[in-house]
């Protein structure tokens, strides 16, 4: 029996995907056509299942095609270039944008440097929506990096953003980068509050635990980056998607006092509940 549950003080739903939900779902219940996000809503498989029941299904460019004006497409969260924009518009569907207004935020910071000259720079995962999108804001001529090993630039002026969910240790090492390069160089710290907070606090819980559960998909950025910075800290990090894939030997060894849990800002409620419904028959407290 473990003594306690430890849940990170900000695990889950973020701002933006709460949003992001919530826009699709209202949508389908208020209007008369057919929903469709572009793009899967969020990297969540639960999610996705969830609205797929309420008839919300996503699609991608080429299914463009066949959408017309009773159709609605939601942009998700991660955003969009102005050029898909453009062309999801020509389409006649009606459009409804729920892109997070951190990643808004990114877009106008791209959009004013690229056109005052400088070379954009995107510290992130260049195949990640967030960063495609980002990256149209700059007619796509951003260098797009993790960690600054690939950076080997002329440009005298050089402005460096940060995909939403980035660890703020990767963005230093850029920024120590390019600094070393000479030139003049602008950096917007543009990682989300949102992913601030569940990293801090996925750090401070994964110090006090024997075993450390993030909660969420594979296929998120965000969570997986929780998964590594926990991971740094208790040996015992354990990744799961949902209750079902709790390992058994998390109740069977002696030795696992404290159980800690975090979740991505893609992972629902009803999943961080249910880990937790399971974990209390073996627990005594739960904070
Ligand atoms: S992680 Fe941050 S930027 Fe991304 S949707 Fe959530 S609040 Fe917005």
């Amino acid at each position: 029996m473990f003594k306690e549950v430890i849940v990170a003080e900000n695990a889950g739903f973020c701002f933006g995907v709460k949003r992001a939900v919530e826009t699709s779902t209202s949508a389908n219940e208020d209007n008369n056509s057919t929903i469709y996000t572009f793009g899967p809503l969020v990297h969540n498989k639960n999610v996705i299942d969830f609205l797929k029941e309420k008839g919300i299904s996503h699609i991608d460019m080429p299914d463009l095609d066949r959408l017309g004006p009773e159709d609605t497409v939601i942009i998700r969260s991660h955003g969009v270039t102005p050029e898909v924009m453009k062309q999801i518009k020509s389409t006649g569907v009606q459009v409804t944008d729920a892109t997070c207004p951190f990643v808004t935020a990114i877009h106008k910071r791209i959009k004013e440097y690229y056109d005052l000259g400088y070379q954009i720079i995107i510290v992130g995962d260049e195949n990640h929506p967030e960063v495609v999108g980002s990256n149209g804001w700059c007619n796509n001529t951003a260098i797009i990096t993790k960690d600054g090993s690939n950076l080997d630039t002329k440009a005298k002026k050089i402005c460096i953003v940060a995909q939403t969910t980035e660890k703020k240790a990767n963005l230093d090492k850029v920024v120590e980068v390019i600094s070393g390069l000479g030139g003049e160089v602008v950096t917007f710290n543009t990682i989300c509050s949102a992913t601030k907070e569940r990293q801090k606090s996925a750090e401070e819980t994964s110090r006090i635990v024997d075993v450390m559960m993030v909660v969420g998909s594979r296929s998120s950025s965000n969570t997986t980056k929780l998964y590594e910075i926990c991971s740094k800290n208790c040996e015992n990090t354990i990744f799961i998607d949902n209750s079902s894939e709790i390992p058994k030997w998390i109740f069977e060894s002696e030795n696992i006092k404290k159980v800690g849990l975090t979740a991505g800002a893609s992972t629902p409620d009803w999943i961080i509940q249910d880990v937790l419904d399971k974990l209390a028959a073996y627990t005594e407290g739960c904070r």
